[in-house]
């Protein structure tokens, strides 16, 4: 199903838990170096034990993405570690679900900064070394909450949409130029702890039963979507999946 992407090298924000963990894991199962990034630096530092046990490659910088210098760094230290970036996998987020008229607009600020704001700075920060290399590939995790607006999710939906936008204006960008991909993966519902940081009681627990009422989908199943799409051929490029929990309507 897929190309030999052994010795590739990926970026991956929010690579401490969920989707982004999964996927270091499985890209590192075939055989890319990969650089994990998040604020957490314990859980990126198990993780690395986990892969380099294995007889992968990782790298730990810890990185908060709403901070444009260690961003910087995070890109740097990547690069001379490894000496190229072919993969980047913006998947750093946060959903914190509230009613627009009670909310704290502090989170409305959050979700703005790491969903979009983060992912645009990584982006800007990774892309000209790909256009160096003449190739890359950014895959962007948006979200189902990409393409629809929930009561509770407006704020974070606005964050996705922003992605969704983004990310189609840079395909637009870069294609022709160089052979660089750009990638949307739009998840429902998938059973990390994403919810648990949910600040209205309210939408935290309907969040909650929501992921418990249905067969949810693992952060493995999305790394798998993740190393699919980097993994075909150089000149296919998967624009975008959208992958729901089959009892999910
Ligand atoms: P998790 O909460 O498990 O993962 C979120 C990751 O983002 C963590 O590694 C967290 O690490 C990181 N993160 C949060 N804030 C920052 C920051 N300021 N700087 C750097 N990293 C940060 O949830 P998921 O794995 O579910 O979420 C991953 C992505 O998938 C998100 O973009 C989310 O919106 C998206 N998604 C999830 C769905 C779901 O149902 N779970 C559905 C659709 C999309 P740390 O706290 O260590 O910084």
């Amino acid at each position: 199903l897929i190309e030999d992407i052994d010795g590739k090298v990926a970026l991956i924000t929010g690579a401490s838990s969920g989707i982004g963990e999964a996927t270091a894991e499985s890209l590192a199962e075939e055989g890319v170096n990969v650089a994990l990034a998040a604020r957490r630096e314990d859980e990126l530092a198990q993780l690395a034990d986990r892969i380099e046990s294995s007889g992968g490659d990782a790298l730990v910088v810890p990185t908060d993405v709403t901070d444009e210098d260690e961003v910087k760094e995070l890109v740097d230290r990547t690069h001379d570690e490894f000496g190229r970036i072919d993969i980047l996998v913006n998947n750093a987020g946060v959903m914190l679900l509230e009613q627009v008229e009670s909310a704290d607009t502090d989170n409305f600020q959050q979700m703005v900064d790491v969903n979009l704001s983060g992912l645009m700075a990584v982006t800007h920060a990774v892309l000209p070394i790909m256009q160096q290399q003449g190739s890359g590939h950014v895959v962007n995790i948006s979200s189902v909450a990409g393409r629809k607006s929930f009561p509770g999710s407006s704020a974070y939906s606005a964050t996705k949409f922003g992605v969704n936008g983004f990310s189609r204006g840079l395909r637009k960008e870069v294609t022709g130029e160089n052979d660089i991909r750009v990638t949307r993966i739009e998840p429902g519902f998938v059973d990390t702890e994403l919810a648990d940081h949910i600040p209205e009681d309210e939408q935290r627990e309907q969040t909650q039963q929501m992921l418990e009422s249905m067969d949810a989908l693992t952060p493995e199943d999305i790394a798998r979507s993740i190393t699919y799409a980097v993994g075909q051929p150089g000149h296919v490029d998967v624009n975008e999946l959208l992958i729901r929990p089959t009892q999910q309507e």
